[in-house]
C-alpha cells in the first residue's frame, strides 16, 4: 500500500515536471519565433535620377538594425523588403570616442555632426561643446527640415539631431532646445517633457505661439497638410508596432508631404526607434514586426523620392543590438528563429543603404562619422 502511493506520488511529480518544462520551453520559443501572419507587396522602383546632387535628403535610422536584422524582416516578409530597391550598399563602423561599443547617443551624434564622441553625449563633442548638426546645416542653408520618430521625440537618436546637452538624460533640457531651432515638422512621442516640467515652462503653449500646429492625436497628425507641425501623440515613448499600427509610415508620409512643398529643399530624419528594445528584450517578433514598420516607412520615402528624382534616401544604424542570428527559419512562411548573444549592443559593423543621387558615394566600408560628413557636403554645396 506504501509503495503504490509512492508509485503515485513519484508519477505525478514527474509529470508536473514534464508540463512545467514543457510550457517553459514554449514560453521561451514565443520570444525566439516569429512567423508571419501576413505579407506586403513590394514595388520596384526605377534607378534613374534627375539631379547629380541631391535636392532633398531623408536619412533613416534603424535603431539597433544589424544585417541579421534586416534578413529577420526580409524572411518575415517572405522573401521581399522596400529595402532591397536601395542598391549602393556599404557597412559603417559604430565605435564611438570613449567606447568599442557605443550607445544611441554617441552612435546618432556621429550620424548628425560627423564627430564621434563619448557614450550619453547629445549633440556636443568629447570635450562638451556643441558640434553643429546636419540639420542645423540644413536650417542654414533655409531648407525645411524634419524628425519622425516612434520614441519620445527627446530620446536619444533624435535629440542628437537637433540638441546640444551633455547627457542623453537631460529630457527637460533636451525638449527645450527644440524651442531653439526652426524645425518644421516632428512626431513622436514625449508630450509630458513639453507639458509637465520642473522649470514650469509650458513648451506646448510656446510651441503653439511659435505658430505649430501642436497634436496628440495621429489621424489629426494625418490632416496637417502644409505649416509647422510638432506631433507628440504619446505622453513618453509609442507602443510597439502591432498597437501603434502604421503610425510610422503615415507620419513620414505626412512629414514628406509637408517638408516638400519648401523650395529650398528639405532634410528629414525618421527612425525606427524600437527595432532596438527588441534586441534589447532578446524578442525576435518584437524585431520583425518593428522592422516591417521601419520597412514600410523605407517604402513611403522611395515612393516620394522615385517620382522626385532629386532626393537622397540613405538608411543606416547606429549599432547593432542583441548579438541577433538565425541559426533557423522559412521564407516561404515567413518564419524567423532567433537566437541572442547580449541584451545589450555589440561593435560590428552596420549596413549602410542608399537611392537618388549621391547614393554612390555609401559604398563600401566607412566609419559612421562619413555619413554626417558627407550629408553635410552635399547641404552645403547648396
Ligand atoms: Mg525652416
Ligand atoms: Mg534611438
Ligand atoms: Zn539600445
Amino acid at each position: 500500500m506504501k509503495y503504490r502511493l509512492f508509485l503515485i506520488v513519484a508519477i505525478l511529480f514527474i509529470q508536473t515536471v514534464v508540463i512545467a518544462q514543457k510550457s517553459d520551453k514554449s514560453n521561451i520559443d514565443e520570444q525566439k519565433e516569429y512567423v508571419a501572419q501576413s505579407s506586403y507587396e513590394v514595388k520596384t522602383y526605377p534607378q534613374k535620377f534627375k539631379s547629380r546632387r541631391p535636392e532633398n535628403i531623408i536619412l533613416m535610422i534603424g535603431d539597433g538594425m544589424g544585417v541579421t536584422q534586416v534578413y529577420a524582416g526580409l524572411t518575415a516578409n517572405k522573401g521581399h523588403l522596400f529595402l532591397e530597391n536601395m542598391k549602393a550598399i556599404g557597412f559603417s563602423k559604430t565605435y564611438s570616442a570613449s567606447d568599442y561599443i557605443t550607445d544611441s547617443a554617441a552612435g546618432g551624434t556621429a550620424l548628425s555632426t560627423g564627430v564621434k564622441t563619448y557614450n550619453g553625449a547629445i549633440g556636443v563633442d568629447a570635450n562638451g561643446m556643441p558640434l553643429k548638426t546636419v540639420l542645423e546645416y540644413a536650417e542654414e542653408k533655409r531648407m525645411a527640415t524634419g524628425l519622425v520618430v516612434t520614441a519620445a521625440i527627446n530620446h536619444a537618436t533624435p535629440a542628437a539631431f537637433i540638441a546640444h546637452q551633455k547627457s542623453r538624460e537631460m529630457y527637460e533640457e533636451i525638449a527645450a532646445d527644440f524651442l531653439k531651432t526652426d524645425i518644421d515638422v516632428f512626431i513622436g512621442g514625449g508630450y509630458k517633457y513639453f507639458s509637465e516640467r520642473k522649470d514650469g515652462r509650458n513648451l506646448v503653449e510656446e510651441l503653439k505661439q511659435k505658430g505649430y500646429s501642436v497634436e496628440q492625436e495621429m489621424r489629426n497628425v494625418a490632416k496637417v497638410k502644409s505649416g509647422k507641425l510638432a506631433g507628440l501623440v504619446a505622453s513618453e515613448h509609442l507602443p510597439h508596432a502591432g498597437e501603434r499600427k502604421d503610425m510610422l509610415p503615415v507620419s513620414a508620409e505626412t512629414a514628406i508631404n509637408i517638408l516638400s512643398q519648401d523650395k529650398n529643399g528639405f532634410f528629414m530624419m525618421v527612425e525606427g526607434s524600437q527595432i532596438d528594445w527588441g534586441g534589447h528584450e532578446n524578442n525576435t517578433s518584437y524585431i520583425a514586426e518593428e522592422m516591417l514598420d521601419f520597412d514600410k516607412a523605407i517604402g513611403k520615402a522611395l515612393d516620394f523620392a522615385a517620382n522626385d528624382g532629386k532626393t537622397l534616401i540613405v538608411v543606416t544604424a547606429d549599432h547593432e543590438t542583441g548579438g541577433f542570428s538565425i541559426p533557423g527559419g522559412d521564407i516561404k512562411a515567413g518564419m524567423v528563429s532567433g537566437g541572442f548573444n547580449t541584451g545589450g549592443h555589440t561593435a560590428v559593423m552596420v549596413p549602410v543603404f542608399a537611392y537618388g543621387p549621391g547614393a554612390e558615394e555609401f559604398i563600401g566600408i566607412m566609419e559612421n562619422t562619413d555619413v554626417a560628413k558627407q550629408l553635410i557636403s552635399f547641404i552645403s554645396k547648396k
